[in-house]
């Protein structure tokens, strides 16, 4: 076998410095790209990360890293799983991964606990599994050319099928992955890659077993390269003695979220993960150090702790950060710097001084009365009719708005001008709302790109960046912002918009914040505090605004949790502590309200069953959640949920106008589950994506339906 190179990554970023495949992706779907045109971009984008990569120094480069849409789904197309209805698409692979006029896309959910999407592999019993290896062989010849020898990354066959809810089919697929061994093996490529990133979840003894099948199966393959299994995004845990018990050459494993193994892995190579693909710091060296020296394996190499598709490209690119912070940030060029420098002896330059230290203050003594108390105090102060009608928040982003926000930024477009056209949109949202006869108004969030970047734009703590941008899925980018210091809001955000929107209307405006969770989930953030410490300094902020929305007269506050479960730990032993600490940030950033102030919530997840009890923990007075999406699955687990609650009766994800008997339907079910003094109506989730046109259309019809159930009451 030859022996692993002393330094690598687990993956790179593939989007493009300039998000360069994101444009030509877009073009390629509008029609005015060809496929030509597309491919060509896509090798740019390999040769120039493979050229990069070598030049910072790095010995273990790999391949098959790149994407045109999302790495499972190119598992799924190297196993030939592709449903049958998809094959007579002109785009087999982008009809899977966006849908065609007459087809659903397949369904796309989050990747572990990151903010990348991949596309859910559709297995059945009569799936036939065949290997198509063009794109790893592809990939290896491609940068064979340009004179580099690669390792190429493949999904391993057990995540791919507990992905797609399909480990008996484990057989079948081992014969796939054989062959890809021996294709490799012929085109003389040294190493592959096998990521495993499910083996750091809760495995029950009938999936470890198949982790032991899987790998002996594979490990007995006559002619094949060294046999490298990427672990990621936490500890190994039980699965670790699994794998070192197989031929297996190589384990990857993630030392940042997880700790030096006790093991001893003599015989192995360990791959460890050093250098944090998960966040954007730098890291200290003493600790990295540490940790190599701690690993009892045969070879150690230096790697990050998952592939830096996590993270963006490079902190040169952001010339407007404050030189400070900047000394302290890693994207993934900086990384790959890092890997390659702890590889090399004598590498001892000093940790970066952090911020200082404040830790968080006592959790504030719960200030309000119990649900009853204030739904009583609330009725009499807000007087709203049953069955009340609300939104979500956000109404539609015109592209004029769109426009003005760059034009601000670029200086082409004076404040007050825009001031003046974010007010003319919450006027025309006040009034489509008023029109409508909706009960609980919003001012619609015309003045936010973002229900985070916006908050963390006005919040002390925060940076946010140029071009950081991170995949999200697809062609879609997000540049989260860097919670990088003690957080403090240094004056109100958003008590003008709302008490705007209030003077313009007799009806109740309900403020609209984003959680503490949120904030920190959709942010890189500080690695010298717990994420607790850091959640709670968040919920302060959010803490204040709540009371200064209140002073100023607002009757209603909501704020959003969409992120609560993302957070969730992978492994249940970790999830009640988590929210223990998330419920407790959220009551501390909503318990200075008076009793007669209504708290909402929203939360926009289908699969929010497992979580329901922690929902109830958050005590807010009202929940709005996503429901019509998923079939209303929700109500089934309802019952017991003791205070308000909006099952959203519409899904705002599709243009398609719902018809009053459909929301009537499901109102009549919600209904059968809930006391009609605790069941509000709204939509699904949050306006903002839809056009004013198909707005209107649905939420005359909630109104119609609602009104015709108010009558029988
Ligand atoms: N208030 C936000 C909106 O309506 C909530 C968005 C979300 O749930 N992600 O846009
Ligand atoms: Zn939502």
């Amino acid at each position: 076998m030859f022996p692993f190179p002393k330094s690598t990554v687990l993956g790179y970023p593939r989007i493009g410095p300039r998000r360069e495949l994101k444009r030509v992706l877009e073009s390629y779907w509008d029609g005015r790209a060809t496929r030509a045109e597309l491919d060509r971009a896509g090798a740019e984008i390999r040769d120039r990360t493979w050229r990069r990569l070598a030049e910072l120094g790095l010995e273990g480069l790999p391949s098959n890293t790149f994407s045109l849409y999302d790495q499972v789904l190119d598992t799924a197309v190297l196993l030939g799983a592709i449903p049958e209805r998809y094959r007579a698409a002109e785009d087999p692979y982008f009809a899977m991964a966006r849908g065609t006029e007459g087809l659903a896309p397949l369904r796309m959910t989050k990747w572990f606990d990151t903010n990348y999407h991949y596309i859910v592999p559709e297995i059945g019993p009569d799936t036939v599994f065949k290997l198509d290896a063009g794109k790893p062989l592809g990939e290896v010849r491609e940068a064979r050319a340009l004179g580099f020898e690669t390792r190429p990354v493949v999904l391993g066959p057990v995540t791919f099928l507990l992905l797609g809810s399909a480990l008996d089919r484990l057989d079948d697929v081992l014969g796939c992955y054989e062959e890809l061994l021996g294709a490799l093996a012929a085109e003389g490529v040294e190493w592959v890659q096998l990521d495993e990133p499910a083996l750091v979840g809760d495995r029950t003894p009938e999936e470890l077993a198949a982790v032991r099948a899987a790998y002996e199966r594979l490990g007995a393959v006559r002619a094949r390269p060294g046999l490298f299994v990427a672990s990621y995004f936490g500890d190994l845990g039980e699965a670790l003695p699994v794998l070192a018990g197989t031929p297996v050459e190589a384990i990857g494993i993630d030392l940042v979220r997880g700790g030096v193994p006790a093991a001893d892995l003599t015989g192995k190579t360990v791959v460890a993960g050093v250098v944090s693909g998960r966040d954007v710091w730098r890291t200290s060296p003493e600790r990295a150090l540490a940790a190599l020296a701690a690993v009892r394996a045969s070879r150690v190499v230096v790697s990050t702790s998952c592939s830096l598709l996590h993270v963006p490209y490079d902190v040169e690119a952001e010339p407007e950060l404050d030189p400070a912070l900047r000394s302290r940030l890693a994207f993934a060029e900086q990384k790959v710097a890092e890997v390659v420098a702890l590889a090399a002896a004598g590498f001892h330059g000093p940790a970066p001084a952090g911020p200082s230290v404040a830790l968080s203050g006592p959790v504030v003594a719960e200030g309000r009365g119990p649900y009853e108390v204030r739904a009583a105090a609330q009725a009499e102060h807000l007087r709203l009719p049953a069955l009340p009608i609300t939104t979500i928040g956000s109404f539609p982003q015109t592209g004029e708005l769109r426009a003005a926000r760059a034009a601000v930024a670029a200086g082409t477009l004076t404040p007050e001008e825009y001031e003046r056209r974010v007010e003319a949109e919450i006027e025309r949202a006040i009034r489509v709302q008023e029109r409508l006869g909706l009960d609980v108004l919003v001012h619609g969030e015309p003045e936010r790109n973002d229900m985070v970047q916006y908050f963390a734009e006005h919040l002390d703590g925060f940076a946010v960046t140029r071009n950081g941008w991170v995949q999200s899925y697809g062609s879609r980018c997000t540049r989260p912002p860097i919670l990088h210091g003690d957080v403090g809001r240094p004056s109100p955000i958003t008590v003008r918009w709302t008490t705007y929107a209030q003077s313009l209307t007799d009806k109740p405006v309900k403020g609209m914040l984003t959680g503490p969770v949120t904030i920190v989930a959709w942010s890189f953030v500080r690695d010298d505090l717990p994420l607790r410490d850091v959640v709670f300094q968040v919920a302060d902020a959010v803490r204040e605004e709540v009371r200064d929305l209140e002073a100023a007269g607002v009757p209603i506050i909501q704020v959003d949790e969409p992120a609560l479960r993302e957070l969730l730990p992978l492994r249940r032993a970790a999830q009640v502590e988590y929210l223990e600490w998330a419920v407790a940030a959220y009551r501390r950033a909503t318990s200075g309200a008076s009793d007669r102030t209504q708290i909402h919530t929203h939360l926009c997840y289908s699969d929010a069953d497992e979580i329901l009890a922690a929902i109830d923990g958050l005590d807010a007075d009202v929940t709005t959640i996503e429901s019509a999406r998923s079939g209303a699955r929700i109500l089934g687990a309802v019952e017991t949920f003791g205070r308000g609650l909006g099952p959203g009766v519409y899904d705002i994800h599709s243009p398609r106008v719902p018809g009053s008997e459909e929301v009537e339907e499901l109102l009549r079910r919600t209904l059968r589950v809930l006391p009609v003094e605790r069941v509000w109506v709204n939509p699904d989730c949050g306006l903002k994506t839809r056009t004013y046109e198909q707005v209107e259309a649905a939420l005359a019809n909630v109104v119609a339906a609602t009104r015709k159930l108010r009558a029988e009451l």
